[in-house]
């Protein structure tokens, strides 16, 4: 497995096993068995996941020396009282580890003060309970503040990073780059998962892929191709799936030539004809979602009235945090609105 160097002096996977999104809160031990005998190391954890024990138990159970493996965990927001050491700890005793090999502060909006917060931060990795220590989801006004005072520079930001967000993460990357941060990358499919009525479809991956296959001598998917263009960017791909034959495909880009630099520029100009960031339009969807609801459970003339300005207070309430929330994700990011988040 090809290895990124992080301003810290650690290696780190270039690809990495996700145990989130499909994953979230789900006894996760033996997919990620089968994900390790792929060949993965890299394991992406996280407080938030709700499932940081079953990465222990697969961890603990999978036969491979602790050196071997790379455990990553991200600090969700603290429960009054707590600190960011002592919610370490409690991830080290679920994880089965003494230390783990990174540590990322899950989401900024979480924490109130985020140079005090990286203090704490700093405190661990002295510690020596975090190898490396992180950010994720941090936009270019929360980097700076994280960089005005700190004693370690944080080695990784790790962000959604696919086409259709290429583009809009151009500013932060240039921020990364000044600095010596890796780019670690999530949701790097979403342009085959999530938005597949996008610019960057089949048509546009097809002469690409033929001619990987052509020079590979084997199958290629577009999943590959995609997994192609996030080496080619230098990014620290983060990428999950609950299928074995999938783990090999994802690993099996390893055998694969890379890409062009035309065939790179082909899918960045297609990816940034549009802007399309999952996690800020999820929001906006899951408030649209309950609106449905509550009016299709109202049947009657007098109940359909109640429910409609029940939904429309609600819908308010809900939009106005999302877009808080979204907002606050990404201040720069002029496309925060339902109607941008596309
Ligand atoms: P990807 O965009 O890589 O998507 C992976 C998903 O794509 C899998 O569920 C897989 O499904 C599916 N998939 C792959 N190929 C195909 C195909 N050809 N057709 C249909 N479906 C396909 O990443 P995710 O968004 O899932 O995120 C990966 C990881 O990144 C997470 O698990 C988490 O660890 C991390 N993450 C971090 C975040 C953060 O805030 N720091 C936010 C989001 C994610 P299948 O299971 O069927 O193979």
């Amino acid at each position: 497995m090809p290895m990124v160097l992080l301003n810290d002096g650690t290696r780190v996977p270039a690809l990495g096993y996700g145990t989130g999104t499909i994953h979230r809160e789900h006894d996760t031990t033996s997919t990620i068995l089968s994900a390790i005998s792929a060949g993965f190391t890299h394991l992406d954890g996280a407080q938030l996941y709700k499932n940081e024990e079953f990465l222990g138990a697969a961890i603990a159970t999978c036969g491979r020396p602790r050196a071997d493996l790379y455990i990553t965990t991200k600090l969700n927001k603290l429960p009054e009282g707590q600190s960011v050491r002592g919610a370490l700890e409690e991830s080290l005793r679920k994880l089965r580890v003494d230390y783990v090999d990174m540590f990322l502060i899950h989401v900024p909006i979480f924490f109130a003060d985020l140079k005090a917060t990286w203090r704490e931060m700093e405190g661990v990795k002295e510690a020596g309970l975090a190898r490396t220590i992180g950010l994720s989801n941090f936009n270019a006004t929360q980097l700076h503040t994280i960089l005005e005072d700190a004693k370690v520079i944080p080695a990784v930001n790790q962000v959604e990073y696919h086409p259709y967000v290429y583009d809009t993460n151009k500013t932060l990357v240039a921020i990364h780059e000044r600095h010596g941060i890796a780019t670690a990358g999530y949701s790097g499919l979403a342009t085959l998962t999530r938005f597949p009525d996008g610019p960057v479809d089949s048509a546009l991956l097809a002469p690409i892929r033929r001619r990987l296959e052509k020079e590979a001598g084997a199958p290629v998917t577009e999943a590959q191709v995609l997994l192609l263009w996030h080496r080619a960017h230098g990014v620290i791909e983060i990428t999950t799936s609950s299928k074995a034959e999938r783990m090999q495909e994802y690993l099996d880009i390893l055998r694969l030539p890379d890409l062009t630099s035309a065939e790179v520029k082909t899918i960045d100009d297609a990816g940034s004809t549009v802007h399309r960031r999952f996690f800020v339009s999820n929001l906006c969807s899951k408030a649209s979602t309950r609106l449905m609801g509550l009016l299709s459970s109202a049947r009657t003339g007098w109940m359909r009235e109640q429910a409609i300005s029940v939904a429309v207070g609600f819908v308010w309430a809900i939009s106005r945090t999302a877009m808080t929330k979204a907002s606050a994700l990404y201040p720069d990011d002029d496309t925060n609105t339902c109607a941008g988040a596309r």
